[in-house]
């Protein structure tokens, strides 16, 4: 239905801009020049008319326009141009809502607002409880002019029962003497038990004894008013509580809204979260999928490269041998760097000579800068501990990224320089990886410690690199308690250096691995090992490859292709080993294991875990699996021999 508000006004001018003002603000406006057009408005649209504006010094009839609006229940504005007190007492004793004095232009705004008050209005309920009829009709009566939505109640109880039915009433009006239950008496309650503290409550009372106003106050009343009151009070202070509760329910948006907010930041922060561990799984799953075949190409190049006579064979050989190591470099780092962002890496700790990693890498680069004319120095100083405790193969890796960093950046005939001392005072191990080449400005030298970051993108043209060895070679160090630099001067060669807690409590772990050694002797090398072993294993290419590796050092091999073929084996026969890929159909090798423990032949068999999903950090996950130990893919043939002398002594 549509909302109408009547303009009652003979002057024409004026009742234009009352017109202009309230469309303006987005009313439907119906306009009289006289009590006979009001009249004719009023019959044609009675029901869509919700208030009126109206000129009580009409000419034809004073007070009649204003009398016939309060018979049809429509709330009335009045307007005049002068103001004297009898008026006004005639205007508020005939219950309209306001009286605005139209002296200039600002009495519009007001008229605006005060519009604007009384349709917003409609939507608040007021109760009023009141034993006395007479006093219910007064008020009631008052506030109906106000265009508010009236409950009333003869008591407190009834009063309680209309304010559980509707908990949007959120002004009371109580007097103070009822029967049963005094004003006081039912604030309290409401307050209290009922809980409604966004509720207005204002005491009515003739008792003008502050005993009585503070026991309501005290009750929890918001204000007090004294009969018999004065009706202009009484709206004006309703207007003020309102006012308090659009200001409380502004507040309260306000708070939702922020609240709405944080649900959607916390909702794509998990959103983002997750799509980032998707992103980390399907890294992994890649490198796995890409190593498993791997195994077998590095592994059939290496065992045809070994046999091959001819010099030219060999070479095209080494060639795809190197080229299957990089491309494994790349997944490695590709995994390192979803493990390292998701906290993933575990640090596996154990004890080694020192100087062994650093003479190992140093060993294996020489032949890439021997094609650079690049001399490779490493300088130990004789002072350091013999043995160390911490990753070895971390701390290879990351010597691995900085030299071979320094040799490709380097310039040819030139030296890069490893040293590697003692930091006096502490457990750790500094080493440097000096180079002559053209050195990183120091604009650029943070930049190139973030992921993918390279100096420049023609870095990536010339030199090729993902852009992720300083990210995670610096990550690798702070997990081993260390730190990462660069001391760089353009033109001059770059420094690297990282400081490594390596020599803490030394004694102590060399004493429990010599402890260890004396129960744990390896079967002498080269001894053919005559024993019976199991293979789960689902790919034929990696069977073959694996089953010849065995053959060759005199084990007989049962090959099977998955996790429930490998239970049925063991119950069948009696291995003295049991090699499992991790990732089977039908039954993986987890859970294969898992089952096998529970066959009593075969509870203590060794069984080693064969998998492309490992990096060092997941050797507790196959221990927990119930596995003894794990060898990587693609596998190495040394490491496999060694593991197998251990678990066959
Ligand atoms: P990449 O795999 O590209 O080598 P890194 O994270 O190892 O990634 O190195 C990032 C960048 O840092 C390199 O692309 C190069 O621009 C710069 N950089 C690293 N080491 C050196 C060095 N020894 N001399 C000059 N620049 C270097």
């Amino acid at each position: 239905m549509q909302k109408h508000i009547l303009v009652i006004e003979d002057n024409k001018t004026i009742a234009m801009y009352e017109e202009q003002t309230l469309r303006s603000a987005g009313y439907d406006v119906l306009v009289a020049h006289n009590f006979d057009e009001a009249v004719e408005l009023i019959t044609a649209h009675k029901k869509e008319i919700v208030l009126s504006i109206v000129d009580i010094n009409l000419p034809d009839d004073k007070e009649k326009a204003l009398e016939y609006l309060l018979k049809h229940n429509i709330p009335s504005i009045a307007m005049t141009g002068s103001f004297h007190k009898k008026l006004r007492d005639k205007i508020v004793d005939k219950n309209v809502i306001d009286y605005i004095v139209l002296e200039d232009d600002q009495q519009l705004e007001l008229l605006q607002a005060t519009v604007h008050r009384i349709i917003s209005n409609e939507h608040r309920k007021v109760l009023i409880v009141d034993d006395s009829k007479p006093s219910r009709f007064a008020l009631r009566t008052l506030l109906q002019s106000q265009n508010f939505t009236i409950f009333e109640a003869a008591d407190a109880i009834e009063a309680l029962k209309i304010l559980k039915e509707h908990n949007d009433i959120n002004i009371a009006l109580i007097d103070y003497e009822m029967p049963k239950m005094n004003g006081a008496e039912l604030t309290r309650i409401l307050r209290k038990s009922f809980s409604r503290s966004e509720l207005s409550i204002l005491a009515i009372s003739v008792h003008t004894a502050p005993i009585v106003t503070v026991e309501f106050l005290k009750a929890g009343a918001n204000d007090f008013i004294t009969k018999p009151y004065v009706k202009e009070e009484v709206i004006a202070r309703i207007g003020v509580h309102i006012d308090m509760l659009n200001q409380h329910k502004q507040l309260q948006d306000e708070i939702l809204h922020r609240k709405c907010i944080e649900d959607e930041l916390k909702f794509s922060q998990k959103q983002a979260e997750s799509a980032s561990l998707a992103k980390s799984n399907f890294l992994a799953n890649m490198s796995h999928e890409v190593r498993t075949p791997m195994n077998a190409i590095i592994g059939f190049v290496d065992i045809m490269y070994k046999n091959e006579q001819s010099p030219q064979q060999q070479e095209k050989l080494k060639i795809i041998k190197d080229s299957g190591a990089s491309l494994l470099e790349i997944i490695d780092d590709i995994l390192d760097f979803s493990k390292i962002e998701h906290g993933k890496i575990e640090i596996d700790r154990t004890l080694f000579k020192t100087k062994e990693p650093f003479v190992q890498v140093s060993r294996l680069f020489l032949e890439r800068a021997k094609e650079k004319n690049v001399v490779i120095k490493l300088h130990v100083d004789s002072h350091i501990s013999e043995h160390a405790y911490g990753d070895v193969t971390r701390v290879k890796q990351v010597l691995s990224n900085l030299l071979s960093n320094a040799i490709k950046f380097t310039h040819s005939n030139t030296t890069v320089t490893i040293n590697v001392t003692p930091i006096t005072g502490t457990n750790s191990l500094l080493c440097q990886v000096k180079d002559e080449g053209p050195g990183i400005p120091k604009e650029k030298q943070s930049k190139i410690f973030h992921m993918f970051e390279q100096e420049d993108c023609s870095t990536t043209r010339k030199f090729g690199g993902s852009g992720l060895g300083l990210t995670i070679s610096r990550s690798l160090v702070e997990l081993m308690r260390g730190k990462l630099y660069l001391e760089s001067e353009e033109g001059k060669g770059a420094n690297f250096l990282f400081e490594i807690e390596l020599f803490k409590d030394i004694e102590h772990h060399l004493s429990k691995q010599a402890l260890a050694a004396e129960k744990n002797e390896l079967l002498p090398a080269n001894d053919a090992l005559l024993a019976k072993v199991l293979l789960a294993e689902d790919n034929k290419a990696n069977q073959l490859l694996m089953k010849l590796l065995l053959n060759e050092l005199g084990l007989d091999v049962t090959v099977c292709n998955d996790g429930l073929e490998a239970i049925e084996a063991c119950k069948e026969d009696d291995f003295a080993l049991i090699l499992m890929d991790e990732n089977m159909p039908n039954l993986n090798g987890i859970e294969a294991t898992a089952q096998i423990r529970e066959l009593k032949c075969a509870e203590h068999t060794p069984i080693i875990a064969v998998t492309a999903n490992a990096l060092k950090g997941d050797r507790q996950r196959f221990l927990d699996a119930g596995m003894d130990d794990y060898i990587a893919k693609p596998i190495d043939a040394v490491i496999l021999e060694k593991k197998l002398r251990k678990y066959l002594a």
